[in-house]
């Protein structure tokens, strides 16, 4: 089996001629089959993958990790390139009316930024699931992921609105994609809203395999405290991981120990990084 994962947008660009912009999109291909993970917060994805020499439209499956707009506002722009109909795989919460409060206290529309129909008439049809969903023999969404550590929390500034108010957002919508490679499970993250380590205990448990060989994308430790940190790098050792490429919403000082403590198996997974995962 053959697993590449190439990184289509990001907050940072990895080399001249890619865009970046606040999100994330990966394009995972395992043998010859092509799942897009999110599709970044608006051109960035279609712009960075002619760029590398990827052809959209040969995409199989979207996926959307959750409903956030860095995840989800570039669909457009996907659809767009791929000119063809294609199944989006997502939580039915992803359609919620999110919102969030910034780090200057304003309250911003975090959401999905186009009407459901206005995807759906560009050829986009809504597969809608809490469950795993399996996509290929060894590749499967996680569904909703059960929050199980301690230290692990939702974070306290995303919100959903309902009848004019703005109440906790559960993210019951944040998934991750995993794939069952023969080395142990590659875990691809979209934000990791439920917690980088809920997430990967949660792929252990629907795939039945314990070996976790690589774990790539947004982690969600921007706000996290150095107590949650270490926690997590503890973990993270006990559980095995073998190649640690975060993203996104990590930020800097998570990025800067979890380098520090992963050495060579760490990496800043940027837009425009390609890796294969093993032959
Ligand atoms: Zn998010
Ligand atoms: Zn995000």
């Amino acid at each position: 089996m053959q697993i590449k994962l190439t990184t289509l947008s990001e907050n940072t660009a990895g080399r001249v001629g890619l865009l970046a912009e606040w999100g994330l999109s990966i394009l995972a291909e395992v043998d010859n089959y092509k799942v897009l993970l999110d599709t970044g917060l608006s051109m960035s994805v279609a712009h960075n993958a002619a760029a590398l020499g990827i052809d959209l439209s040969k995409t199989d499956k979207i996926v959307i990790s959750h409903g956030h707009r860095d995840h989800t506002g570039g669909l457009i722009d996907v659809l767009t390139a791929m000119r063809k109909e294609v199944e989006v795989v997502a939580h039915p919460d992803i359609w919620a009316s999110k919102y969030s409060r910034t780090f200057g206290n304003q309250e911003e529309y975090a959401g999905i930024p186009f009407a459901r129909e206005a995807l759906e008439g560009l050829g986009a049809s809504f597969a809608l699931t809490k469950q795993p969903a399996w996509i290929t023999d060894c590749v499967v969404t996680t569904g909703e992921i059960a929050m199980r550590t301690e230290y692990e929390q939702i974070d306290a500034n995303l919100y959903v609105k309902e009848g004019g108010e703005l109440r906790p957002d559960p993210l019951r919508d944040d998934l991750a994609l995993i794939i069952k490679g023969d080395a142990g499970l590659v875990v691809v993250l979209g934000c990791g809203h439920s917690g980088i380590i809920n997430t990967l205990i949660h792929a252990q448990e629907i795939t039945g395999e314990q070996r976790i060989h690589t774990v790539v994308g947004g982690t969600h430790l921007i706000r996290a405290s150095r107590e949650q940190i270490d926690l997590t790098v503890a973990e993270l050792k006990q559980l095995g991981v073998q190649r640690l490429g975060v993203s996104h919403c990590t930020g800097l000082p998570a990025a800067s120990i979890l380098s520090q403590e992963f050495g060579d198996a760490f990496f800043f997974n940027n837009a425009g990084r390609r890796i294969t995962v093993q032959e």
